[in-house]
C-alpha cells in the first residue's frame, strides 16, 4: 500500500565536501534508510560510514522543535533560563534588538555567522539580506576556518576561485601527493578511488606528508613526517630541484606564467596588543611584486635538500623521491590538500607554493595533472565561495571593494547605486573580537557550532556571547554549545526537510527536493531569513540619501525589496513539488527564483550554471555549464568552452591569460614549544564524526564507534610524563585547559613532541586551547600547531 511503500529520491550527502550522492528512503513522512547512489559519478554506489547512517541524523532525542528565549519573570533576560516562545515572539525580540543596534551604532553593529552547510539559496538570501538590506558586510561563513586560504591562493595565482581539475583526475594520475591531508578519514570515498588506482596499477605511487602518522599512511609508498610549518621549505625545495635538474617546462612557463614575489612584511593576524603578534610594516599586505625567472631561481636556491631536511626532519631519500615525481615529465601528479595546508598562518603562501610546482612543470589542467584543493563542508564551494557569503565577497568571485563589482550586484538586485558598502565586514575571528569588545551587538549564528569549532573560545568567544551589550541568536536543529551560549535559539529544519542545492569540491552543483516535513515548529534557515526580513521597513535600514535614489521602495519591507522584486518571485508555486514548505510559505517557487537570480551573476563570465531544473534531473553538473555541457578541466582547450582554439591553455581569470608563480619563503609560526609548553598540539577530525559531532554523535552506531575524543600521544612522551594508555590528563595552553584521556595506540600515531586531539567531542573543547592567529591574507585560523603541556589529572 502507499502507507508501507518506501519512496526513494536522491540527495547529496549532508556531510563532507566530497559530495557523494545518496538515495533517501522515506516512509510515512520519515526518512527510514539511505543507500549510496549507484548512478552517482562521485561515489559510484559507495558511501562512507557517515553516509550510511544519514537516515538517523534528524532523529536525535533532543531535536529542537520550538524557539527558546532566555527569560526571567516572563521577560527576556541575559541571565535567564531558556523558555519556549512562538516564532512571532522570537522575531519581535530579534527585530527590536537589531533596530536598537542599527539606531545606536549603524550597520556595522549587526552581523551574521553562516556556513558552508547552508544551501546555495540560503547563503545567497542571507548575503543579500546583510549586504543589500542591512547594508552591513559583517557576514562570514565558517568556511573561513576551513578553506579561506585556498580561495586567496587561487585568486592570487589564477584570479579565479576553485580547482581547475576534477575527480576524474584520480583515474589518470601516476603519483598522488597528500599535503597534510588525511583523506582516508576525511574524504574516504575519494580515498577509495586513490586506493583503487594504486592497487590496480602498480606503477602508481602514493606520497603522504603530515605532522603525524594516520590512516592514509597505510597506503603510502612514501610517507613523510615533517615538523609543523616546514611544508613551506619542502615546497620551495621541490621548486629548486625542478630548476636545478632542468625540469622546467619552458614552453608552458613562457606562454602561460609570470613570476611574482609575495610581500613578506606581514603579521600573524592576532590582536595588535598580543605579545605574540609580529611587528610588521604591512600587516595584511597581499601585495605581489614582479620578478624575473633568474630572481625566482635565486630565491628558491636557498632551499637545498640539506636545508629542507634540516627544517622538516624528513629523510633525504624521501624528499628526493617526492621531488622526482614532480620533476619527471612522464609522471602525472595530483596534489591534494585541505585543512593541513589551509589552517596555517602562512596558508595562502603554501597554496601558492604548490601551484608554483605544477606551473613550473606545466602539470596542470590535464587529466591526472592536478593541484587539487579539497573542501571540508558539503557546500563550502557552492555556498561560501560561489555565492560569496564571505565578508568581502559577492557572487561569482566579485568583491565588495571593487566599485564595478558592486555596481554589477546592485544592477542585478535592482537596487540603487551605492547600496552595498565598499569595506569588507568583520571576518570570523574579527567578529568574535568585536563581540567581545561590544562593537558588534546583534548577531545571528546559523548552521554551525562556532562555540566548539572556533579557536580560543574562553578568551574571545564566550565573553563576547555573554557580553550584556550583545544579543546572540543561534539557529540549529540541536542544542549545541553555541545554542546554549546564545540568548535566543531557533529550531531549524535540516537536510531533506527542505529543498536545496550544494556545490562540492569539484565544482559540481547538486540539488534535491524536500522529502519529509520538519518536526514541530522547526523551519528552514531560508524561511527564517525571509520572515525576519519582513520585520523591517526599508526606511528603517536605508538612509534617506539612498532611499531618495529609488523612492518607489519607500514604505516597502526589506522582504519586498529583496525577495519580491519580480525576479526572485517569478516562478509560480505550481512549478514546485507538492512538498516544499518554503515555497508554500512564500507563495512562489522561492528556491528556483533565488537560484536563477544568483546564477545570472556567473553566466557568460566563466561561472555558468545550468537552468535550475537541470540539477533535479542530473547527479550534479560541474560548472561552467555551457550549452548543457559541463566542464571537467578548466583553462584547457577542448574541455573548457572559454578557451579559444589554438591557445592550448588559457588562464582567463587573469587579464593577460597568464597565471602567477609566486615566491614566498619559509617562516616560523607565532608560537613554538618551550620548556613549559613543550608539545605541539594539532586538532582535527575522525572518520566517524563530522566536525563538532552535533549530528554524528546523535547516531548511536557512530557515537558508540568513537564515543570520546582522546589525546593521541607517542609512547615515549607518555612514559616521560608517567602516563599509561587511558590515563586522564590535563592539557593546557596559554589560553585554557581541558581534560581528556591519553591514547598511545590506534589510528593516529604522532611523533615524539606532538599530540593530536579531535574536536568532535563537546566534553573536550579542545579548540579552547588553540591560538587565534590567522593567515593575514585569508584570515583563516591555524588549528594545526600551538604549544601545550600535559600533566596527569
Ligand atoms: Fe561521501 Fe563525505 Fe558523505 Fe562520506 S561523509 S558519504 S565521503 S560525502
Amino acid at each position: 500500500s502507499d502507507e508501507t511503500k518506501i519512496h526513494w529520491d536522491k540527495a547529496p550527502c549532508r556531510f563532507c565536501g566530497t559530495g557523494c550522492s545518496v538515495l533517501v528512503g522515506t516512509q510515512q513522512g520519515r526518512v527510514i534508510a539511505t543507500q549510496a547512489d549507484p548512478e552517482a559519478e562521485v561515489n559510484r554506489g559507495l558511501n562512507c560510514i557517515k553516509g550510511y547512517f544519514l537516515s538517523k541524523i534528524m532523529y536525535g532525542a533532543d531535536r529542537l522543535t520550538t524557539p527558546l528565549l532566555r527569560m526571567k519573570d516572563g521577560q527576556y533576560h541575559k541571565d535567564g533560563d531558556f523558555q519556549p516562545i512562538s516564532w512571532d515572539q522570537a522575531f519581535d525580540i530579534m527585530a527590536e534588538k537589531w533596530k536598537a543596534a542599527l539606531k545606536a551604532k549603524g550597520p556595522t553593529s549587526v552581523g551574521m555567522f553562516g556556513s558552508g552547510q547552508w544551501t546555495v539559496m540560503e547563503g545567497y538570501a542571507a548575503s543579500k539580506m546583510m549586504k543589500a538590506g542591512f547594508r552591513s558586510n559583517n557576514i562570514d561563513p565558517n568556511a573561513r576556518h576551513c578553506m579561506a586560504s585556498a580561495v586567496v591562493g587561487f585568486m592570487r595565482a589564477f584570479n579565479m576561485d576553485e580547482p581547475m581539475g576534477c575527480y576524474d583526475d584520480f583515474e589518470h594520475a601516476d603519483a598522488f601527493v597528500l599535503w597534510g591531508s588525511n583523506m582516508a578519514e576525511m574524504h574516504p570515498i575519494l580515498w577509495t578511488r586513490i586506493t583503487d588506482r594504486r592497487l590496480s596499477y602498480p606503477h602508481v605511487k602514493v606520497n603522504v606528508l603530515s605532522t603525524y602518522y594516520h590512516r592514509s599512511f597505510e597506503l603510502a609508498d612514501n610517507g613523510m613526517i615533517f615538523h609543523p610549518q616546514s611544508d613551506l621549505a619542502i615546497a620551495n625545495f621541490i621548486a629548486n630541484y625542478i630548476i636545478e635538474n632542468d625540469a622546467v617546462n619552458w614552453d608552458f612557463v613562457n606562454k602561460h606564467t609570470h613570476f611574482k614575489r609575495a610581500d613578506t612584511d606581514i603579521g600573524y593576524g592576532l590582536r595588535d596588543d598580543d605579545p605574540l603578534q609580529k611587528a610588521a610594516a604591512n600587516p595584511n599586505s597581499g601585495a605581489m611584486h614582479e620578478m624575473t625567472f633568474e630572481e625566482y631561481k635565486a630565491s628558491v636556491a636557498e632551499y637545498t635538500l640539506e636545508k629542507a631536511v634540516e627544517l622538516s626532519g624528513v629523510e633525504k631519500d624521501k624528499l628526493l623521491e617526492l621531488a622526482k615525481y614532480y620533476a619527471d615529465p612522464k609522471v602525472k601528479v595530483m596534489s591534494l590538500w585541505t585543512m593541513g595546508m589551509n589552517q596555517h598562518t602562512r596558508g595562502v603562501w603554501m597554496n601558492n607554493l604548490v601551484y608554483n610546482i605544477h606551473l613550473l612543470t606545466g602539470k596542470i589542467s590535464q587529466p591526472g595533472n592536478s593541484p587539487f584543493s579539497l573542501t571540508g563542508q558539503p557546500s563550502a564551494c557552492g555556498t561560501a565561495r560561489e555565492v560569496g557569503t564571505f565578508a568581502h565577497r559577492l557572487p561569482a568571485d566579485l568583491v565588495v571593494m571593487n566599485p564595478k563589482h558592486r555596481a554589477i550586484a546592485e544592477k542585478i538586485w535592482k537596487l540603487p547605486e551605492g547600496t552595498i558598502p565598499p569595506k569588507p565586514g568583520f571576518h570570523a575571528v574579527l567578529q568574535d573580537r568585536m563581540l567581545h569588545d561590544g562593537v558588534l551587538n546583534a548577531y545571528w549564528v546559523m548552521c554551525n557550532n562556532n562555540m566548539q569549532a572556533g579557536p580560543n573560545i574562553n578568551q574571545e568567544r564566550l565573553p563576547g556571547y555573554r557580553n550584556p551589550e550583545n544579543f546572540i541568536v543561534c539557529s540549529d536543529p540541536y542544542p549545541t554549545a553555541t545554542a546554549q551560549s546564545a540568548d535566543l535559539v531557533l529550531p531549524t529544519a535540516m537536510w531533506v526537510e527542505k529543498e536545496g542545492a550544494y556545490g562540492n569540491a569539484e565544482r559540481r552543483t547538486q540539488a534535491w527536493y524536500q522529502q519529509v516535513a520538519a518536526p514541530g515548529e522547526a523551519k528552514s534557515d531560508l524561511w527564517q531569513i525571509m520572515e525576519f526580513s519582513k520585520r523591517f521597513k526599508i526606511e528603517e535600514v536605508w538612509d534617506d540619501a539612498l532611499l531618495a535614489k529609488m523612492p518607489e521602495y519607500k514604505g516597502k519591507t526589506m522582504y519586498d525589496v529583496l525577495f519580491r522584486n519580480g525576479q526572485v518571485d517569478q516562478f509560480p508555486l505550481a512549478q514546485a513539488q507538492a512538498l516544499n514548505d518554503d515555497a508554500k510559505a512564500q507563495g512562489f517557487y522561492v528556491q528556483k527564483g533565488l537560484f536563477e537570480e544568483y546564477a545570472s551573476f556567473g553566466r557568460g563570465h566563466g561561472h555558468d550554471l545550468a537552468p535550475y531544473d537541470a540539477y533535479h534531473q542530473a547527479r550534479g553538473l560541474r560548472w561552467p555549464v555551457v550549452d548543457g555541457k559541463e566542464t571537467r578541466w578548466r583553462y584547457a582547450e577542448g574541455s573548457d568552452p572559454y578557451v579559444p582554439e589554438g591557445k592550448g591553455f588559457y588562464f582567463y581569470g587573469q587579464p593577460d591569460g597568464k597565471a602567477n608563480i609566486i615566491f614566498a619563503p619559509y617562516e616560523q609560526p607565532p608560537e613554538v614549544p618551550d620548556d613549559e609548553y613543550d608539545l605541539w598540539l594539532c586538532t582535527g577530525r575522525v572518520l566517524e564524526h563530522w566536525h563538532t559531532g552535533t549530528m554524528t554523535r546523535r547516531v548511536p552506531e557512530l557515537y558508540k564507534a568513537v564515543p570520546d575524543a582522546v589525546c593521541y600521544i607517542h609512547p615515549d612522551d607518555a612514559r616521560k610524563r608517567n602516563l599509561r594508555r587511558g590515563d586522564e590528563v590535563l592539557m593546557a595552553s596559554r589560553r585554557g585547559e581541558v581534560r581528556c584521556r591519553v591514547e598511545t595506540r590506534g589510528r593516529n600515531r604522532p611523533p615524539v613532541g606532538l599530540v593530536f586531539v579531535p574536536f568532535f567531542d563537546a566534553r573536550v573543547l579542545i579548540n579552547k586551547l588553540v591560538l587565534d592567529a590567522t593567515d593575514p591574507l585569508s584570515k583563516q585560523t591555524d588549528y594545526k600547531k600551538c604549544p601545550v603541556k600535559i600533566t596527569k589529572a
